[in-house]
């Protein structure tokens, strides 16, 4: 079925940092088949914008948002019963048929319904007009591990389940499992659609080192982060460097200064740890990353630092480059983190 299964760009913390309207945008005239956000909000924000795929609301739905999300022709992913008299109730106030996707807890141990409850909950579904059932989800906790026993093991219970379901399952109903580490190390999981994420930002789910994929092609990050040289200052031998005076200079130190801080999600965890690019060239962090203010020794650009310069902090410059799973061992979290922390607390622009 791969061949033919849409995909569901995930598009949730404004398309991981990237910009949701804009990925959107991109994604649909690629030929995206549906959107997948957390919360309602998003998919209104994609509905002012203009995009009329079906667009998920993948956490679930509380009562407050089912006005929202209808008037929004938004699909609610139903992850328990407690919504459906409320779902229903208001569907039929307003004559319409919703259709609906269920959320299973295949095996990740977070969200939805039991497999076992599947079969008589597709049943009542069915028993209420107002509600047409369209798809059956569940997530994988560990797709970007090729070598585990456990998306193999997810899958069969998800393929089991539906067998259970057998003929009561409505024809059209869509299935869908397969996120980024899925698509590319478990395909055969795809199954009518797939939910792809941080792939299509140009990270590799497990990371760096990254597995081949298998077609032999390479991702390519789509997010710099750059900002500017705002001072370069020499200080002597022994000159103690911000907050808590971490780092003594043991030399005579060219230092830069940065204009950003934990604020913009620049962590104070990469305090004396991490490197940025400037002159293309590598240059460590030093002293602690403060709210508004980081320093960067640039002694060993030779007096080459002036304000104004560039100075990467992810991304490429000249021949080198910083990825998000660098940045990410530095700050000792993924790259899903670093971007939606790097995208979402600072200005966007676009580069073709
Ligand atoms: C976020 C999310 C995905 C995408 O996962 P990636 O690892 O980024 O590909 C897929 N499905 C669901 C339900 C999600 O919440």
């Amino acid at each position: 079925m791969a061949g033919g299964a849409g995909i569901m760009p995930m598009v949730k913390a404004d398309a991981y940092g990237h910009g949701m309207i804009e990925c959107a945008r991109i994604f649909a005239a690629e030929g995206a088949a549906a959107f997948g956000v957390a919360e309602a909000r998003e998919g209104i924000l994609l509905r002012e914008a203009g995009i009329e795929q079906p667009v998920f609301v993948v956490v679930g739905t509380v009562p407050e948002i089912i006005p929202a999300v209808l008037r929004h022709r938004l699909t609610p992913v139903v992850v328990d019963e407690a919504i459906l008299p409320e779902l229903s109730r208001q569907a039929v106030e307003l004559g319409l048929r919703v259709g609906i996707h269920i959320k299973v807890d295949a095996g990740m141990g977070r969200q939805g319904l039991p497999p076992a409850d599947v079969p008589a909950f597709v049943r009542r579904i069915r028993a209420t007009p107002a509600l047409t059932l369209e798809g059956i989800m569940a997530h994988f906790p560990m797709a970007d591990a090729p070598d585990s026993p456990n998306t193999l093991g997810v899958f069969a219970r998800f393929e089991a389940m539906i067998r259970e379901i057998g003929d009561e399952l409505p024809a059209g109903c869509r299935l869908h499992i397969a996120n980024s580490g899925a698509l590319f190390h478990f395909n055969r999981t795809v199954l009518h659609m797939s939910r792809p994420g941080i792939a299509l930002y140009g990270c590799y789910p497990e990371g760096e080192p990254h597995l081949p994929l298998p077609d032999g092609e390479e991702l390519h990050p789509a997010m710099r982060f750059l900002t500017r040289v705002i001072q370069v200052r020499r200080v002597p031998t022994g000159t103690g460097l911000g907050y808590g005076q971490t780092c003594v200079t043991g030399r005579e130190t060219i230092l830069a200064v940065l204009p950003l801080g934990y604020e913009d999600g620049y962590l104070r965890r990469l305090s004396n740890r991490a490197q940025v690019l400037i002159h293309g060239r590598r240059a460590p962090v030093v002293g602690r990353v403060s709210m508004n203010l980081t320093l960067v020794d640039v002694t060993d650009l030779g007096g080459r630092a002036a304000p104004g310069d560039e100075v990467v902090l992810l991304g490429r410059q000249g021949g080198e480059s910083i990825g998000a799973d660098e940045v990410a061992d530095w700050m000792e979290t993924i790259s899903y983190e670093v971007l939606c922390l790097f995208g979402n607390l600072n200005d966007r622009y676009y580069v073709d």
